[in-house]
C-alpha cells in the first residue's frame, strides 16, 4: 500500500515540539516578514507564516509595502531590520514585483537573520556542507523523509527543476545525504526514461499534474513541491502539485499531497530557521 507522507501532521507535531522550547525562554524569537505589493497568493502565504509564528510564540512583524515601492526604499527597510536588535529572523516574500531585483535583496539581508537560506553565503555555506540556516523548502523535504524512516543512502534519487530557491539547494541535500543524484530541467532529454530509475523523486517545477505515474519506478518516494492554482472540472478554484497524484499515487511506494504535503513543512522549518537565528544571535 502507498504511504501518504502527511507534511501537515508532521509540520505539527514539529511546531508543537518548538512551542515548547520558545515557552521555555524568557523571551520571544521574533521574525520579520516583508510584503511587497498585493500578489494573492503572497498574502496568503505571508498570512500563514504570522499565524504559526504567532502560534509557536514567536514575536512576528510584517511589513507591507505598496507595490509601486522602489528598489532603494526596500534595501533601507531590510537595513533598518538587519540593525534591530529585537529582528531575529527577516524574510522577504517572493515573487518580488518584477521591477525590483530579488537577488539584490537577498544580498541585502545580514546573513545572521537569513531564515530562509537563500542569499549567496547560505547557499554557498550549503554546497560546502558547512550550512547554518538551510533554504526552508528544500530542509522541509528533507525532514518530511528522514521523519518517515526513507533511507536515501545509495538511492537514486532525481530532483525535477534547478532553481536557487528549491532545485539546487535540494540536489545538495540530497547528495549530502548519500544519494545518486540526477538533476532535471527544462531541457532535459527524456524525462520519464530518467524517473524510470528513480527511488526518489522530487518535483519543483511549477507545471500542474505534470510528472505521470506510468513515468515512475514502481515504490518510488514521490515529494511533490509543486504549488499551481487551476480551475476543477467545476471551474472552481483548487491547488494542485507538478505530480499527477491520481495516476503516480498507485506506483508510489510513497506520496506528499497537495496540499498538506511539503508546503507546511516549508512553514516548519522557516520557524525552525528563527529559533536557530535567534538562538545564535542571542547566546
Ligand atoms: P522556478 O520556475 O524557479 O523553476 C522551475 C524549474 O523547473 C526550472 O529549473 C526549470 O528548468 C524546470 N522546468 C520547467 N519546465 C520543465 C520541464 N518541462 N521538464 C523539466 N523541468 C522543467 O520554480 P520554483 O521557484 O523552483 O518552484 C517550483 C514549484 O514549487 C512551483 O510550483 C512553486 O509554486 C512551488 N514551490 C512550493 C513551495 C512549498 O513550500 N511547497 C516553495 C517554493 C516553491
Amino acid at each position: 500500500m502507498t504511504r501518504i507522507l502527511d507534511g501537515r501532521a508532521t509540520a505539527r507535531s514539529l511546531n508543537k515540539a518548538l512551542k515548547q522550547k520558545v515557552d521555555a525562554l524568557d523571551w520571544a524569537p521574533t521574525l520579520a516578514v516583508v510584503l511587497v505589493g498585493s500578489d494573492p497568493a503572497s498574502e496568503v502565504y505571508v498570512r500563514r507564516k504570522g499565524i504559526v509564528a504567532g502560534r509557536i510564540g514567536f514575536g512576528h512583524r510584517q511589513i507591507d509595502l505598496p507595490s509601486t515601492t522602489e528598489q532603494a526604499e526596500l534595501l533601507r527597510v531590510i537595513e533598518e531590520l538587519n540593525n534591530d536588535d529585537e529582528v531575529d529572523g527577516i524574510l522577504v516574500q517572493f515573487p518580488l514585483p518584477a521591477h525590483l531585483d530579488e537577488k539584490a535583496v537577498l544580498d541585502t539581508i545580514a546573513v545572521s537573520k537569513d531564515v530562509d537560506g537563500l542569499s549567496l553565503e547560505s547557499i554557498g555555506r550549503l554546497a560546502q556542507g558547512r550550512a547554518k540556516l538551510v533554504a526552508c523548502t528544500p530542509k522541509g523535504v528533507m525532514r518530511l523523509i528522514e521523519s518517515s524512516g526513507i533511507d536515501l543512502q545509495g538511492s537514486h534519487a532525481v530532483v525535477i527543476g534547478r532553481s536557487n530557491i528549491v532545485g539546487r539547494p535540494m540536489a545538495m541535500l540530497l547528495e549530502q545525504a548519500n544519494a545518486t543524484v540526477t538533476v532535471c530541467h527544462s531541457r532535459t532529454r527524456d524525462l520519464p526514461a530518467i524517473l524510470k530509475t528513480a527511488d526518489v523523486v522530487v518535483a519543483a517545477v511549477g507545471r500542474p499534474e505534470m510528472i505521470k505515474g506510468a513515468w515512475l519506478k514502481p515504490g518510488a518516494v514521490v515529494i511533490d513541491v509543486g504549488i499551481n492554482r487551476v480551475a476543477d472540472s467545476e471551474g472552481n478554484p483548487a491547488l494542485v502539485g507538478d505530480v499527477d497524484y491520481a495516476s503516480c499515487e498507485p506506483v508510489a511506494g510513497a506520496i506528499t499531497p497537495v496540499p498538506g504535503g511539503v508546503g507546511p513543512m516549508t512553514i516548519a522549518m522557516l520557524m525552525e530557521n528563527t529559533y536557530e537565528a535567534a538562538l545564535a544571535r542571542r547566546s
